[in-house]
């Protein structure tokens, strides 16, 4: 039988490609010797640090497959997100938990749940088909499931990711959380950007009502961490604000882990933040819980008290 190529969706994250590393695993141990494990993309630090950890080579970079080639799609469906060329592929099989987003002349195998992670759904398939998974194999799929759910805080976490990440960090000897929090920690890593960087990694102009403003969101896994950086972001943060003419600059560094984001506010129009959140700004500071969403929880706040 001719190759069959294995990938995750483009700009991959670290479910794309252990997804490819893992089904090819196991395809091979269903007897499909030919698979090639491949990416759509550079890997992101977090995915780096994964492979890194347990020195396992990254998938093999494509960007587009034959006429005729063999594929198997995991973590994504959508043609869209898939390689180029996709459309005169054979499609051999799916494992995904996204909606399905295609269409096929002929029948394959197609595995989809609403889980929170697509290895949670390759576990599935090791016990089945009665395979054992490996420790390195294990680690992997932690790993997915962990970015994935962010730690089983995500609200999109099952009951079967929650069971998995018990069951594989046994077989992995990992203290998940431990581990897990490094994981996401080297994903947040802004030690390569400049303040002026980060000031913009995220940034959108937003008005609430005639409050000129601009809202910044930094994931972190260590809110302290970004707080050391305190007096460099107000001083980069005050030189924006009289530049564009701002009333308003709030940043909210936000702990991905613990689902909080502390806000830095600065501008004429800070007090905004204290009638919006009813909080006292300290030293242009404060920390709202449980707020992690601009777009649900800072914009349409923001805009009634305004
Ligand atoms: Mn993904
Ligand atoms: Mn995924």
């Amino acid at each position: 039988m001719d190759e069959t190529y294995i990938f995750g969706h483009k700009s991959p994250d670290t479910d794309s490609i252990t997804s490819s590393l893992v089904m090819a695993y196991l395809e091979k141990e269903l007897g499909n010797e030919n698979v090639v494990s491949c990416r759509l993309g550079n890997l992101n630090k977090e995915t780096e640090f994964v492979l890194d950890y347990f020195d396992i080579e990254a998938p093999k970079l494509i960007e587009k497959v034959e006429d005729g080639a063999n594929v198997i799609l995991v973590d994504h469906n959508s043609p869209s997100e898939s390689v180029e060329n996709i459309e005169n592929a054979q499609i051999l099989k799916v494992v995904d938990h996204h909606k399905i987003a295609f269409e096929t002349a002929y029948p394959l195998f197609v595995r989809c749940e609403p889980v929170g992670c697509t290895e949670t759904i390759m576990i599935k398939l090791f016990e089945e088909n009665g395979i054992e998974i490996p420790k390195e194999i294990a680690s992997l799929i932690l790993s997915a499931i962990i970015s994935d759910t962010l730690l089983l805080k995500s609200p999109t976490t099952t009951d079967d990711d929650k069971k998995a990440v018990e069951k594989l960090a046994a077989i992995a000897e990992l203290d998940y959380e431990v581990y897990g929090l490094d994981m996401l920690k080297a994903g947040t890593d802004l030690s390569s950007f400049s303040i002026e960087e980060i000031l913009a990694l995220d940034a959108k102009q937003i008005d609430f009502k005639d409050v000129k403003s601009i809202v910044n969101q930094v994931n972190t896994a260590s809110i302290e961490e970004v707080m050391a950086m305190k007096e460099d972001l107000e001083a980069g943060i005050n030189a924006i604000i009289e530049k564009e003419g701002l009333d308003l600059f709030m940043l909210l560094i936000t702990d991905i882990v613990n689902s909080n984001s502390q806000i830095i506010a600065l501008g004429n129009d800070a007090a905004l933040v204290e009638k919006a959140y009813g909080v006292k700004l300290e030293n242009n500071t404060v920390l709202l819980e449980g707020v992690v969403s601009r777009k649900k929880q800072v914009v349409p706040i923001m805009t009634e008290n305004a």
